[in-house]
């Protein structure tokens, strides 16, 4: 495993600027393997059970990069580090905004769009899944304003849907009834507003819309809106 100087360690995790690392320190509150680390320079090999070994002010320390997260993103926060009260980030532990590399949403889901999100400070796994060529399917149940009119899975499917603005069609997308207002949209790309305007393009309205898998992984029954959890290689396998 690669190894980093202490204090870039954990600065890079949030814990502050070198110099309160160094503090923290000389003040014995970092433990690793039960002894007070006295070296901020000390190099930290960053085996997967260092969070078991290491402790900052008695508290298992924060899980090194690279991080994959799902969280069940509930309505009325956005995927923006922008708007301050209102973001999923601010859903995680608070030091983990100080992070470097930062944490980002792989895709956006819009404000009031409910459901499945992935959040990673993997650069190499965020580009992997958002590119073309991955064409990783997402699934969104859409709750809609009118009935649905019977031809929306043919429309869909074609391949040839253009949306209002734009110079390229829509790949096909399968579309499910579940009900008169309440359709199954399975989509591979991920343009901007693209299911809510997908219903637009045959006259119909998204009242309410949830994401419920990507690729092969399942938003987890047992995950309510708000929370988040780890995922491992296996999850993060099932994705693409
Ligand atoms: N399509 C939308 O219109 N909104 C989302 O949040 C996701 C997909």
């Amino acid at each position: 495993p690669p190894a980093v100087r202490l204090d870039r360690l954990l600065a890079n995790l949030g814990y502050g600027s070198r110099r309160e690392v160094h503090a923290l320190v000389r003040d014995r509150a970092i433990v690793l393997d039960g002894q007070a680390v006295s070296d901020a320079g000390a190099r930290i090999s960053l085996t997967p059970d260092l969070p078991e070994r290491m402790t900052v002010k008695g508290a298992p320390l924060d899980p090194p990069a690279p991080l994959v997260l799902m969280m069940h993103k509930p309505e009325g926060v956005v995927c923006s580090h922008r708007e301050p009260g209102r973001s999923v980030y601010e859903l995680l532990p608070s030091r983990w905004r100080s992070r470097t590399p930062s944490l980002s949403s792989i895709g956006r889901l819009d404000r009031d769009t409910t459901g499945l999100l992935l959040i990673t400070d993997d650069g190499a796994f965020l580009h992997r899944v958002i590119s073309p060529r991955s064409n990783a399917p997402k699934r969104y149940i859409a709750t809609l304003r009118d009935p649905l009119r019977g031809d929306e899975a043919e429309i869909f499917g074609r391949g040839d849907l253009m949306l209002d603005g734009e110079d390229r069609p829509l790949a096909p997308a399968r579309l499910e009834v579940l009900g008169p207002f309440l359709a199954q949209l399975t989509v591979t790309e991920g343009r901007y507003h693209q299911v809510r305007r997908m219903f637009s393009a045959v006259g119909n309205q998204v009242l309410g819309l949830h994401r419920d898998r990507i690729g092969a992984l399942d938003l987890p029954a047992d995950l309510p809106p708000g929370a988040w959890r780890r995922l491992g290689p296996a999850d993060c396998a099932a994705v693409l």
